[in-house]
C-alpha cells in the first residue's frame, strides 16, 4: 500500500566518506558499533569484524590504545580484504593520541579522537579560572598535537571523528564550564576550530552521555552552535555505558530516537555492556521505527482483549515467523473488527479475528478471505500474498 512518507525533516550536513560509506548528506542514517577483541589478536579481531559487519555493522570500530595495537590494523585491515571484503574501519584514540593516531591513519578509515584526553594532562581538581593566556597555550598545545593527525587525515583522505565524551571532560572545560552540555560543546568547537584552519573538514561529531538528558541537550545544542560558526558536520549519535537488557535498550532509544525525530543524527551506535553484535538488531530497530530504514516486515498488532477469539500472541508469533523477511510489507494482525479497518489502514495485509473463532484476511480495507479456520489462517495469508505476487523466499 502507498501511504505518503512522513518524514523528518533532515538537518543538511556534508557527506563525509568513510572507506565505502558515506555519513550524513541524504545518506542513509548509518548503523556502526564497536568490537571487544583485543586488537593484537588479530585473528580474533577479524573474525568478530566479519560477523557484526554480517550482522549490519556498516562501520566496526577497534580500539588503538599504544602504537603496537595501532600497527594491527595494517594486519586487520590486510586480512579482511584477503578473507572477506573490505570493512570500514574506524580506531579509537584516546590519551596522548598523536602518534598512535598518525599511525593508525595510514590503514583505517576513519580516526576517533577524544577532545578531553587527547592531550592528556593529570587532573588537579582546579577550581580557580584559567586566565586567558592559559588558555591560549593550552588551545595551542591542542593545535600542535593535532596538527600531524590533520596531516595524516588529508593525506589519505581518512575522516576524523571528534568524539567527546561527558564522563572525560578536560580539566580547564570542567573549571570553564563545568559537567554541562555547553562543555562538551565548546570542547568539540575547538577542535573543529583548528581542523578548519587547516582546511580539514572530513568531520563527523559526536557528544555521549550516560544520561539521557544530557546527550540530548548537549547534541541540540551542538546542532545551534554549528549552525552559528557556519559548520555541517553530521552527528554520531549514541548513550554511552548504556548497561545491559532491556532498560539499556530503552535508554539508547530515548536518546537516539528523540534526536532522529528532530532530523539530527547522521549515524547510531547502540552500547551494550552484551555481545556487541546484540546492539545491531537495535539500532535497525530504532530507524524501522522511525521510518528511517526498512530491513524487515512492519507488524501492526492490537494487544487483544475480551473480544479477542483466538490466541493472538501465539498467532502473531506465527505470522512474524513466516513472513518477517518481507521488508516491503506491512502486515496486521488484529484481535476483531472493532478496530481492525482503521487501524490496518497502513497495512498491505490484514489478520483479523472474527465471530466463532473463523478468521477473515484483508488486502488493504478490502475483505477478500472469509470463514477460515483458525488453525489455517498463516498458511492462507502466505497464500494470498504468494498469489499477488509479493512473496519472496526467506534468506
Ligand atoms: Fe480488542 Fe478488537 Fe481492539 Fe484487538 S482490535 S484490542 S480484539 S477491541
Amino acid at each position: 500500500m502507498n501511504l505518503p512518507e512522513v518524514s523528518y525533516p533532515r538537518r543538511k550536513t556534508r557527506a563525509v566518506r568513510v572507506g565505502n560509506v558515506y555519513i550524513g548528506g541524504d545518506h542513509p542514517i548509518v548503523v556502526q558499533s564497536m568490537i571487544t577483541e583485543e586488537t593484537h589478536n588479530v585473528p580474533a579481531a577479524v573474525a568478530q569484524i566479519i560477523a557484526m559487519h554480517k550482522a549490519g555493522a556498516e562501520i566496526v570500530r577497534v580500539t588503538t590504545p599504544n602504537l603496537a595495537e595501532a600497527k594491527c590494523l595494517a594486519e586487520i585491515k590486510a586480512e579482511l580484504k584477503r578473507r572477506y571484503q573490505d570493512v570500514p574501519l574506524v580506531a579509537d584514540v584516546h590519551h596522548q593520541g598523536t602518534d598512535i593516531a598518525v599511525e593508525v591513519a595510514k590503514y583505517v578509515d576513519k580516526v576517533r579522537i577524544n577532545p578531553g584526553l587527547f592531550v592528556f594532562r593529570k587532573r588537579v581538581q582546579r577550581t580557580e579560572e584559567y586566565s586567558q593566556s592559559e588558555i591560549e597555550e593550552e588551545l595551542e598545545a591542542i593545535e600542535k598535537a593535532l596538527l600531524p593527525v590533520i596531516r595524516a587525515c588529508k593525506e589519505r583522505g581518512v575522516a576524523m571523528r571528534i568524539g567527546v565524551n561527558h564522563g572525560s571532560l578536560s580539566e580547564r572545560l570542567m573549571v570553564m564550564y563545568g559537567d554541562t552540555p555547553e562543555g562538551m560543546v565548546e570542547s568539540a568547537l575547538e577542535y573543529i576550530r583548528i581542523c578548519e584552519r587547516h582546511d580539514f573538514r572530513d568531520i563527523v561529531v559526536s557528544l555521549k552521555a550516560s544520561r539521557v538528558q544530557v546527550m540530548v541537550q548537549a547534541n541540540r545544542l551542538m546542532v545551534r552552535r554549528m549552525a552559528e560558526e557556519g559548520m555541517d558536520y553530521p552527528l554520531h549519535l549514541g548513550v554511552t555505558e548504556a548497561g545491559d537488557g532491556q532498560y539499556a535498550r530503552i535508554k539508547s532509544t530515548a536518546g537516539i530516537a528523540t534526536l532522529l525525530a528532530e532530523g539530527i543524527g547522521d549515524t547510531i551506535r547502540v552500547s551494550l555492556a552484551e555481545d556487541p553484535i546484540n546492539e545491531l538488531p537495535v539500532c535497525y530497530e530504532i530507524l524501522q521505527a522511525l521510518g528511517l530504514r526498512r530491513t524487515k516486515t512492519e507488524f501492526i498488532a492490537c494487544p487483544s482483549c475480551g473480544r479477542t477469539k483466538f490466541d493472538l500472541p501465539t498467532v502473531l508469533a506465527q505470522v512474524k515467523a513466516a513472513t518477517g523477511h518481507l521488508a516491503g510489507l506491512n502486515i496486521a494482525v488484529m484481535g476483531c473488527i472493532v478496530n481492525g479497518p482503521g487501524e490496518m489502514a497502513d497495512a498491505d495485509y490484514g489478520y483479523v479475528g472474527k465471530a466463532g473463532g473463523k478468521i477473515s484476511l484483508y488486502r488493504g480495507r478490502e475483505e477478500v478471505k472469509s470463514g477460515i479456520p483458525q488453525e489455517k489462517g498463516v498458511e492462507e495469508l502466505i497464500a494470498l500474498i504468494k498469489a499477488d505476487g509479493r512473496w519472496v523466499d526467506p534468506p
